[in-house]
C-alpha cells in the first residue's frame, strides 16, 4: 500500500482506508437531475486537477470493469491510476476543459470508485473538505 500515500507531492484523493477494494457498482452519477447551470462542478473541476486518483484494476476494462485503460497507467498488481494524476501539478487525462471556467470528466458514466465517491453533494452545491481544499488550490472559493 506504500505507493498510495507518502511520497508525492500530490493528496490521495481518497483516505485508502476509505477507498473500496473491489469494483464500485455502477450508480446514477448525483448530477443527473440537477441543471447544468445549477451544478458547480460543471464550472470548477478542481478535484480533477488536484489529488493522485488510485483505484483497484478490477475497474480497468481489460479487467471486466468499465474504465478505459488508454486513461489510466497499471501501478502494482492490484491497483491503477488516472493518468496525469500524479504530475507535479496533476490533471486528469479524463478531464475536459478548463478548471475553474467549464469542465467535466469525459468518462462520467465509466469513472474509477474514488471519483464517484469524492464530492457527492457539491453537484448540489455543498462542498466538504476535500472539495473546497481542491477548489482553493485552483484559487476558487470554497462552496457554501
Ligand atoms: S467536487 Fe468540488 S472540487 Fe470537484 S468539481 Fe465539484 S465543486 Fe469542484
Ligand atoms: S476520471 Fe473523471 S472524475 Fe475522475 S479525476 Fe478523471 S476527470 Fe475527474
Amino acid at each position: 500500500m506504500g505507493h498510495m500515500h507518502g511520497t508525492h507531492a500530490t493528496d490521495t484523493r481518497i483516505d485508502p482506508a476509505f477507498r473500496p477494494a473491489v469494483t464500485t457498482p455502477m450508480t446514477p452519477a448525483p448530477t443527473a437531475n440537477v441543471p447544468a447551470h445549477d451544478n458547480p462542478c460543471l464550472r470548477c473541476g478542481a478535484c480533477c486537477a488536484s489529488f493522485r486518483v488510485d483505484f483497484a484494476v478490477d475497474e480497468l476494462q481489460s479487467h471486466g470493469g468499465c474504465v478505459p485503460d488508454g486513461l489510466a497507467v497499471e501501478i502494482t498488481a492490484h491497483s491503477a491510476r488516472m493518468r496525469g494524476t500524479d504530475h507535479a501539478r496533476p490533471r486528469c487525462a479524463a478531464l475536459v476543459g478548463t478548471v475553474g471556467e467549464k469542465a467535466c470528466c469525459g468518462i462520467h458514466e465509466w469513472r474509477p470508485g474514488p471519483c464517484r465517491e469524492f464530492g457527492m453533494l457539491a453537484p448540489l452545491g455543498r462542498g466538504d473538505e476535500a472539495c473546497n481544499r481542491a477548489r482553493a488550490r485552483h484559487g476558487l472559493p470554497p462552496l457554501d
